[in-house]
């Protein structure tokens, strides 16, 4: 068994961080198996080595080892090509120069209410779908063409989720064409390739058989299902974890600067305090 934790270097880890670590060290440690560290830095306007190098700080001081070297998305580039390659040979991909402002005015026009949402925000109306990459241009975007990617794919999307118990999830391929939409795959301007691409042409590039991470991402494993199918790639299991909350509730985010775990760690907490703040 082969799991990993993958931040992104963009701020503090906090406690929902710990959680994460902790747990897919704990369950490696359980099976026999082996806990990997990933550093996914594909935001480079983001990601700073003065935060990756606190996550290798965070992580020793939690008494989480792991072993060396640790890939870096950003030193990936070659191996997410390949997948747009290979996605492109199939037909699925279009270039979409479309902004943010160009997507909310072609949605906002006669439906009622709030836009559809999907894993990436808004979904995409499809503006440009009927573009071929020939006629790629500059500082283009590329979207996977939803429709024809679920035509690609078997009509079930399977995977067993261990987290809760709840075993074999079985869901509609289609159900991704009004879900997700056509999604980015590489971004406009800066070509930066989407997590959602990298994170299973990694997780299967290192042999992970069980992705730990957070209940937020179960909406976008149907979609990660879907590329790793379309890739040629093995689903692993999935166990996504409770989120951890504040005070108030809310579900931590990297601003929640307040729940760093070098703060607690320089007001005297020790690792097993912070195991039993998360509740491990
Ligand atoms: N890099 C993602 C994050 O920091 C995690 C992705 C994953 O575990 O699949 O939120």
């Amino acid at each position: 068994m082969i799991t990993r934790f993958a931040p992104s270097p963009t701020g503090p880890l906090h406690l929902g961080h710990a959680y994460s670590a902790l747990l897919g060290a704990d369950l490696a440690r359980a099976a026999g198996g082996q806990f990997l560290l990933r550093i996914e830095d594909l935001d480079r306007e983001r990601s700073k080595p003065e935060w990756e190098a606190a996550i290798h700080e965070d992580l020793r001081w939690l008494g989480i080892d792991y072993p060396r070297p640790v890939w870096r998305q950003s030193e990936r580039l070659p191996a997410y090509e390949a997948a747009l390659a290979r996605l492109d040979e199939m037909g699925l991909l279009y270039p979409c120069g479309c902004n943010r402002a160009e997507i909310r005015a072609a949605l906002s026009a006669p439906q009622e209410g709030d836009p559809p949402h999907g894993p990436d925000g808004l979904i995409y109306p499809g503006t440009c779908r009927h573009r071929s990459m020939a006629d790629r241009r500059p500082g283009d975007a590329l979207r996977l063409d939803i429709q024809k990617a679920v035509q690609a794919t078997a009509k079930y999307l399977e995977f067993t989720e261990d987290g809760d118990g709840s075993g074999v999830q079985r869901r509609a391929a289609a159900d991704l064409i009004t879900g997700a939409g056509d999604i980015v795959l590489a971004r406009r301007q800066t070509g930066a390739i989407a997590y959602h691409l990298a994170v299973v042409v990694d997780d299967a590039a290192q042999g992970v058989t069980l992705v730990t991470r957070g209940r937020d991402l179960s909406d976008a494993t149907p979609l990660h299902v879907l590329l790793q199918h379309l890739l040629g790639l093995p689903t692993p299991r999935y166990h996504h974890h409770r989120l951890i909350r504040d005070a108030q509730g809310k579900r931590l985010a990297k601003r929640h600067d307040a729940e760093a775990i070098q703060l607690y760690r320089e007001r005297g907490a020790t690792p097993q305090d912070i195991r039993a703040l998360v509740g491990l």
